[in-house]
């Protein structure tokens, strides 16, 4: 017992030692130009050409017109030049919809039952980098195993390793037997329900604060069914109106923002008259419902990606879902595009959303083609994955543009996606907070 005590004390001695080494040689300012032969700073606004991003300690410093040198930025030293002369630079995107931690298989059942919170956090980091990788800065995580999660976001912020930012929900609320539910083991099996599983009005603002206090940056919950959990019911209405209003007052009086997971009309109407911030899905929206959206200023994340994957693989997989999930995913999937596009000509504010863990860490940008697809313009689908996203996830002052003293989070594609928006597929350079993930 001793021994082991002496040697823990040593190795905290050999870690402070390490950091506070570390913390010395750190101190003289890191700057790095970036010249862009083609720049949009702001989605909203037509691109310049030949530009100059002045980046100092993971800031923008400045933005300047032509391609300038060290000696032109006064104070500036051992400056890092990186030419994107023929490239196509603009802010990092943001996915606000992901499951880090996930990856959809035919094994879910079992998964559900065997994946330790260690191996979610391990094998989450690596999906984390794959979106990274994908041009995607920032993502917002709406639900998983959240001890994991968390430990993702904070290592990342660490700088302990290399991955998009992360805002993150913690358990998603849902009430017991829903859709954020685990149903369909025998009890012994299954265990208790984790923290984010409620009932009635009292009992879901525990929940809510129960998910700020072990870290949630927002808060998600199902305000109707879903198409993958193992249950029948449909994508109707789960919660009642009056804990859908108790789950998003409590989190707003703490500060923190709701996203509702929604498919049926109903239940999307009910969540907007809650309050809500931001309606993921959306399934079964109308005109009515356009009406209420404008009305409240919440946001639609489409999930289109989401959609398409469940019906190619309900399609062209038999077997992969259980039969009550595959009638779900046929009936569900084809209609997402439809209501996106009556959203987008009702004026609805949209932020881009992938549902990534359903689909493949990494081909999130598959989503921004479906965009296009379902009526949006080119250049509103690039703003819903900058401007809109980042608005929504109430981080404007540091993402979204690019802009003196915001994050150095900034992607290259070779070609101009306001004309050709499968270029962004495949970013060539990849840089968040001032590190550069590809080139
Ligand atoms: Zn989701």
């Amino acid at each position: 017992m001793l021994k082991k005590l002496f040697w823990m004390l040593v190795a905290i001695g050999v870690t402070i030692g390490i950091f506070s080494g570390e913390a010395v040689a750190k101190k003289s300012d890191t700057w790095i130009i970036i010249h862009a032969g083609t720049l949009m700073a702001d989605a909203r606004k037509p691109p310049r050409s030949r530009q100059s991003i002045v980046i100092k300690n993971r800031k923008i410093f400045d933005i300047r017109n032509g391609y300038i040198s060290a000696a032109d930025v006064a104070g500036a030293e051992k400056v890092k030049i990186i030419e994107l002369k023929n490239r196509f630079v603009m802010a990092g995107m943001i996915d606000s919809h992901t499951h880090v931690t996930e990856q959809m298989t035919a094994h879910a059942r079992e998964k559900a039952v065997t994946t330790t919170e260690s191996e979610y956090a391990l094998i989450g980091s690596v999906y984390a980098r794959r979106i990274l990788n994908a041009g995607f800065t920032t993502i917002r995580n709406v639900g998983g195993p959240r001890e994991a999660v968390f430990a993702i976001r904070n290592s990342i912020r660490k700088d302990q390793i290399l991955g998009p930012r992360i805002v993150a929900s913690g358990y998603i609320i849902s009430p017991l037997g829903g859709h954020g539910d685990t149903n369909g083991f025998r009890p012994d099996v299954f265990g208790t329900p984790n923290s984010g599983i409620c009932n009635g009005a009292d009992d879901c603002r525990r929940a809510v604060r129960d998910q700020i206090k072990y870290g949630a940056d927002m808060i998600k919950y199902v305000a109707t069914g879903g198409v993958l959990s193992k249950i029948a019911t449909g994508t109707g209405q789960q919660f009642t109106d009056a804990e859908q209003a108790a789950i998003v007052q409590t989190a707003h009086m703490m500060g923190r923002k709701v996203a509702a997971h929604a498919h049926g009309k109903a239940g999307i109407e009910a969540a907007l008259r809650a309050g809500v911030d931001s309606i993921e899905h959306g399934s079964y929206l109308d005109e009515g419902t356009v009406k209420l959206f404008r009305k409240t200023g919440a946001y639609l994340v489409p999930t289109l990606l989401a959609g398409k994957t469940v019906v190619d693989i309900a399609t062209n997989k038999p077997g992969f879902f259980l039969p009550e999930v595959a009638a779900k995913a046929k009936r569900v999937g084809p209609i997402m595009a439809h209501a996106l596009n009556i959203a987008y000509k009702g004026g609805v504010k949209i932020a881009f959303g992938t549902d990534s863990g359903v689909s493949v860490h990494g081909i999130n940008g598959q989503e921004l083609v479906l965009m296009v697809k379902a009526g949006m313009s080119r250049k509103d689908v690039l703003i819903a994955a900058t401007v809109s996203a980042a608005d929504l996830l109430g981080l404007s002052d540091s993402i979204g543009t690019l802009a003196k003293g915001k994050s150095a989070d900034i992607i290259a594609a070779r070609a101009n996606p306001l004309t050709d928006i499968s270029t962004l597929l495949k970013p060539d350079f990849v840089m968040v907070r001032g590190v550069v993930a590809v080139k």
